[in-house]
């Protein structure tokens, strides 16, 4: 099976589609402030995990840097709502992205660079020809066109890894205070680990990266409702 990262056309005025959308998800997690490291914040987003009390309504409004006391108190709140294989630190946003559209929308956009958006045709061919691992999460989108398809936000579960070897040396160290793991920037020629790839999967995310991984048989299926503004560049594994 080969594998591709969704990514943005290079050019941006290339695109044929006009769809727009400004939405934040329902609950996030604060950037911390690291007494070593200063504000740090990611950008993973699991829009299928949905918060209850105390998290809930905790998370929905504190979105500025906060300390690392009570960036501790957060985690410990929204840990047991998470399944275990996600991580849960700062900047992490979760439940559906809320906010307003406008424009019209291909198959698949990917914007802004850390979000893949389906539209609802699409889930319904992916979810048809059996293309497993999609976790697309509708987004509640107010737009003024009455006949604006639903358009759900692709969840990418950090289940692969990058290989090593194309990560080299540019890392920053875990951070034992704040609990930060280890970063690294994206390199530009990369490549999967092959035995980290989840078995099964044609849609999952790389720990570290915000990449959202699809197979060619994801790739074929959503190809045949017609052109989209994305590309995909192939990720091979070794
Ligand atoms: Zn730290």
């Amino acid at each position: 099976m080969r594998y591709f990262s969704v990514e943005r056309l290079e050019d941006a005025d290339a695109g044929q589609w006009s769809g727009e959308y400004r939405a934040r998800h329902r609950w996030g997690l604060s950037g911390v402030e690291c007494p070593r490291y200063g504000v740090w914040a990611e950008m993973d987003a699991f829009p299928s995990v949905e918060l209850s009390g105390e998290a809930a309504s905790t998370l929905a409004e504190q979105r500025w840097p906060t300390t690392l006391e009570e960036y501790n108190r957060l985690v410990a709140l929204v840990r047991p709502l998470v399944p275990p294989e996600l991580p849960v630190r700062a900047g992490g946003s979760f439940g559906p992205m809320v906010g307003t559209a406008r424009g019209k929308f291909g198959p698949i956009t990917n914007w802004p660079s850390w979000e893949v958006v389906l539209r609802e045709d699409a889930v319904e061919l992916l979810k048809a020809e059996g293309v497993t691992g999609v976790i697309a999460v509708r987004m509640e989108l107010k737009s003024r066109r009455s006949n604006m398809p639903a358009l759900y936000e692709l969840e990418a579960r950090p289940l692969a890894k990058l290989h090593p070897d194309c990560i080299g040396e540019w890392k920053t160290p875990p951070c034992d205070i704040c609990g930060r793991p280890e970063t690294f920037s994206l390199p530009p020629k990369r490549w999967l680990l092959r035995s980290s790839i989840p078995e099964g999967l044609d849609v999952f995310g790389v720990e570290g990266a915000n990449l959202h991984v699809v197979s060619e048989r994801f790739v074929e299926v959503v190809q045949r409702l017609g052109p989209a503004d994305v590309t995909y560049q192939e990720l091979p594994a070794a």
